[in-house]
Parts: structure tokens; sequence; C-alpha cells
């Protein structure tokens, strides 16, 4: 059975996906699953040994562009895919399996998409009720209302070691030193952000521990300046790496880094999905619902009586919920990760 992925538009999004499709792969093996995605995420499903394809389209998400989608719809007919199964909650996303004729159509109920799926799940559990997102995604792969049995694998990427050797190679970090990245940025907002100073504090505790290391701040063009802000901050040598690196190096970078401390992000989900040793520094979400699934993470979250607010910046204007996360906590979680 051909099955089209429709994939989320986030990072993390699309790491916790994997499971669900390690589990369609279980249940057909040798069957063809493809993934649709916007470029942005691309490389990700390009690290998932279950995908066979990965069609990139920049209309996936976004602006409702009903010619783009019929165009696209039809250029997927020739695939004769048997199912599709849709991983944002959007109508938009909906459109374009339903459009391609696509005969099972898999989805949660989300907005207004009745007309569209014809097997719809339903999950209405909100708050601190909320399945952890992989299992939520995992679900798909059965029918409505039956749950997997037994526990859900964690989510795991693959990457050619050689991509490894020739970021660093590319980006002049010398082969042999024990890397050490910080993923300082969040897209959804400050108050998922832990500051940039803690950040700094950490960058000099680790090349005290570590004299030899190279210590780098990785994420997107928008990360750039608290990048900056940490490079300014710290005594050690930070290297901002913030935009200077494709997605697919930064993913690259993490596979083989010795450690990361990362906010509540892509790029944590994608260092939980190589194994690597990180602490995971929780503000305003739950790391109850989107942990970093590897037991080499150790998660610093406060759950202050405020916490999870879910709120973009901190209603209360104190962000004491990452700012009372001190670096030497952090440090100590690391080298507990480190431990394993
Ligand atoms: S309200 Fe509490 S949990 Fe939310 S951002 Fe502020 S300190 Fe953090």
């Amino acid at each position: 059975m051909r099955t089209l992925i429709v994939a989320p538009n986030w990072i993390g999004d699309a790491v916790m996906s994997q499971p669900l499709l390690a589990l369609l792969r279980a249940q057909q093996a040798g069957a063809p699953i493809h993934a649709l995605c916007p470029p942005h995420i691309a490389p990700v499903y390009r690290a998932m040994p279950e995908v066979d394809a990965v069609i990139e389209s920049p209309n996936v998400h976004g602006k409702l562009d009903l010619a783009g989608r019929w165009r696209l719809a039809r250029s997927l007919r020739a695939a004769r895919y048997a199912r599709a199964v849709v991983l944002p909650n959007s109508a938009k996303s909906a459109l374009v399996p339903w459009l391609a004729g696509i005969p099972l159509r898999i989805g949660y109920r989300g907005e207004a998409r009745r007309l569209m799926l014809n097997r719809m799940h339903e999950d209405r559990r909100q708050g601190a009720e909320r399945p952890p997102m992989v299992d939520h995604y995992a679900a798909l792969a059965f029918e409505p209302g039956r749950a997997p049995d037994g526990p859900v694998a964690d989510p795991r990427l693959t990457i050619d070691p050689a991509l490894a050797h020739a970021a660093r190679e590319r980006l002049a970090l010398p082969a042999g030193a024990p890397l050490f990245a910080l993923c300082p940025g969040a897209e959804f907002g400050p108050a998922k952000r832990w500051p940039a100073r803690h950040f700094a504090g950490l960058a000099d505790l680790l090349r005290a521990a570590w004299p030899e290391a190279e210590v780098v701040a990785l994420g997107g063009p928008r990360d750039r300046p608290i990048g900056d802000e940490i490079a300014a901050q710290s005594r050690a040598r930070v290297r901002n790496l913030c935009g200077d690196t494709t997605l697919a190096e930064a993913m690259a970078l993490l596979s083989s880094a010795a450690g990361v401390a990362s906010n509540d992000s892509g790029l944590m989900h994608v260092t939980a999905a190589f194994d690597r040793p990180m602490v995971a520094l929780f503000g305003s979400s739950d790391p109850r619902h989107t942990p970093p699934r590897s037991r080499h993470a150790r998660v610093e979250w406060l759950h202050l009586d405020c916490s999870p607010c879910f709120e973009r910046e901190c209603p209360l204007g104190h962000l004491d919920c990452l700012n009372r996360i001190e670096p030497a906590r952090a440090m100590r979680a690391l080298r507990a990760a480190l431990a394993g």
C-alpha cells in the first residue's frame, strides 16, 4: 500500500512523527512511504530510513493557493497512492490528498475536514491530559479508538557520518576536538528561551571542564542575534554558527556532538533522535507532552505554580521558569547526561 505522509510544518513535530512511520513500515514491509513536506523540513525526513522519497512543496502549508495545490494534487495522481496520513490539523493540509483522489485519507478531525478525510481520529484531551506528541501521531497507524499495543518507540534519525566530517571541515571545526552545541533558539517565542547570559555561563563552565572543546551556537538566521549575545557575554570562545549552516549541516553536527544544551525546540528533538547527551531547558511548555525522548537527555523544568502556561511571552513579566535555572544546574544535568 503506497502511502503519502503530509508532514507538519515544525522540525520538532516532524521528528516526533518518525515512530508513526516506523509503525506503518512494520505493518507493511516493503510498501513505499513518501513524505510531502515544506523544503525547510525535508532534511528531517531524509534522515528517516522508512521514507523512500521526499517531495518538497512550498505550498503544503501557508497560503491557500488553490491553483498551486491543484497542480500539486494532479502531479501526485500518477503515483497512485493508496492512502494519505495527514499530520497537521488544518483544512488546507488535507486538501491535496483529497484533490489527488487518494482513496484512504487519515488524520485527526482538526478544522472542518469532514469532507476531505475519511478515516477520522478524535482526541479532545487538553492541557496536562494531552498525550505525548509521539503517541498522538503513532495512533494514526491504527483504527480510530485503538491504542498501540505497548509503548511507542522513541523517534530515531540516522545520518551518514561523512556529512558530519564534511560540515566540520567546511566550518573549520577541528575534527578531533569534542564539540559542545548550544541551541538557544525557539521559534515559538521568548518564553521558551533560556537567557543568553545563562548559555554564556554554561559555555564558560564547559570550556573550564574541557579546555580543548569547541563550543558553538547552532540555529537558524533568526537566532543569530541571540548567538551574538552569547558569544559577547561568554569569557570562553563561542562560535556563533546560527544562520551559517543548513539544517542538514546542523543535524550532522548534532549527531556527532559530545554534548548539547537546548531549549525546547526542533533542534532539541533532533538531538534526542540522535541519542546524544543533552540538557533540555523547559520554560513555558510542558516536557510531559513533548519530552526529548532519549535516555541520554536530562530535562530541567522548574514546574512553577504558573507553569506550563504555553504562552509565547511571559504573562507575568519575570520569566522565572527559565531565569531561575542557573548555568551550574544545567552543567550538572549535562554531566549526568554524559555519564549515561
Ligand atoms: S508565567 Fe510562569 S511558566 Fe509562563 S513564562 Fe512566565 S514564568 Fe514561565
